[in-house]
């Protein structure tokens, strides 16, 4: 695989923490997309006098700069060889429209995470932009929980994963795509048989959305002072643990139902939830017997608290446009919804937290128990980029 030059698209948490990991493991050029407002004019200022960004990692400090930042796309795409989009999901479509006039026939470009239905959305204005060749991939999640500190300057590696998996398409460049992440990332990439693995896998569509509604639902008028703001992953009680599982059975027994109907269809990398937090956390968990525990005990999650705004000098409600509820809904359960609907598979518990979710956001996604909301073209299933039956999901 022969990958000259990377650019990172976005300058948020993510791509802080991926700039100086990718310096320490890539000698090729590394650039910075940044169409975002004045973000790249800011950045590569910040950046010049600083001369690196500080990544820590526990006790480690890792440095790197990428080679330039530019607002646009014709600066920094024409030579990329590979594309990271460490970005919210809501931020993908925009990013592709940008960028594809630019993209190098062979270029490869992947979310990080792909959250739910990328394949969908990138394949389609691919396709339009007559760039089939083009080659694009999906990570599961993010392989870190990090923190810009400090912009353009710092970033706190709170916690990293054992392994990560990666779908791409079209499947034969997988496993050689995982090797280069791997070496990339410095963490272990999987190749996933499948992108169809990647939506029904997105573990965020479960955990963000299903914290908040556990935590808020009935008393999302509650006010908070800054030191009562509860923890979002040790917060987790068993109740709460409780509608997670229910949540992650629901995807298992749709995943079942795809498998039945397609029996050659390979979706053995949908773990239930627990599952996925040992095999992805493994060492980090100090007590693996329950869920809940899997949560309160994971040391990436410590200390990490609920969103919130501010509302006067003293007080804080729950920020219900926070990112855990605008992209996780949208981007994920929905998708999900989407899917069995396709197969005629009812999940009762995930529609009450979507339909919950959406009045806290104000849209509206499922009305008299299908996804004919007046919001639904907004979120990013099948059925948007004219895809209506099993077969043509399955093909990714
Ligand atoms: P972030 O909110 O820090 O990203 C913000 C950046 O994204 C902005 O600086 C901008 O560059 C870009 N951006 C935002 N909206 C945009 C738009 N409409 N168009 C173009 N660019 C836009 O996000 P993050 O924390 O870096 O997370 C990136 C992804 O990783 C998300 O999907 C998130 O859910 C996931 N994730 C993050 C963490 C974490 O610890 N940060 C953990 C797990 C998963």
């Amino acid at each position: 695989m022969k990958i000259k030059t990377i650019t990172i698209c976005g300058g948020g948490n993510a791509a802080h923490a991926m700039i100086p990991i990718i310096r320490n493991h890539f000698f090729g050029k590394m650039n910075l997309f940044l169409p975002f407002g004045d973000e790249a004019n800011h950045f590569q200022k910040l950046i010049d006098e600083k001369k690196y960004l500080t990544a820590t990692i526990g006790e480690k400090e890792i440095y790197g700069r990428p080679d330039k930042a530019s607002k646009f796309a014709k600066d920094i795409c024409k030579e990329a060889d590979l594309i990271l989009m460490p970005l919210p999901a809501f931020a993908h479509e925009q990013t592709l429209l940008q960028i594809v006039p630019f993209l190098k026939e062979e270029a490869i470009i992947g979310a990080i995470p792909a959250r739910s239905g990328f394949e969908y959305a990138a394949l389609k204005i691919l396709k339009d932009n007559k760039k089939e060749k083009v080659k694009i991939f999906g990570m599961q999640t993010l392989p870190w929980a990090c923190r810009i500190k400090e912009y353009a300057s710092k970033v706190d590696i709170l916690g990293k994963k054992r392994s990560v998996g990666m779908a791409a398409f079209p499947y034969k460049i997988t496993s050689e795509l995982a090797s280069f992440l791997t070496q990339l990332l410095d963490l272990k990439i999987k190749p996933l048989p499948n992108m169809l693995t990647l939506s029904l896998a997105n573990v965020g569509q479960i955990i963000h959305p299903g914290i908040m509604y556990g935590l808020f639902k009935g008393k999302e008028e509650v006010k908070y002072r800054k030191e009562e703001i509860p923890l979002f992953y040790q917060g987790v009680t068993k109740e709460i643990s409780q509608t997670l599982k229910t949540m992650s059975d629901e995807i298992l027994v749709l995943t079942k139902e795809i498998k039945n109907m397609d029996k050659s269809i390979d979706l053995d990398q949908v773990l239930g939830l627990k599952d996925w937090l040992i095999y992805s956390y493994k060492d980090l968990i100090a007590d693996k017997s329950t869920l809940q525990s899997c949560f309160v005990t994971n040391s990436a999650y410590q200390g990490l608290r609920v969103p919130m705004k501010k509302i006067d000098n003293d007080y804080f409600l729950p920020d219900f446009q926070a990112r855990y509820l605008t992209e996780d809904v949208p981007y994920g359960l929905v998708v999900t919804k989407a899917i069995a609907q396709l197969v005629k598979v009812d999940m009762p518990i995930i529609d009450e937290v979507i339909l919950t979710i959406s009045k806290w956001i104000g849209k509206e996604y499922i009305k008299g128990g299908y996804l004919k909301g007046k919001d639904i073209g907004d979120a990013r299933i099948p059925q948007n980029y004219g895809i209506n039956n099993l077969e043509e999901v399955i093909v990714y």
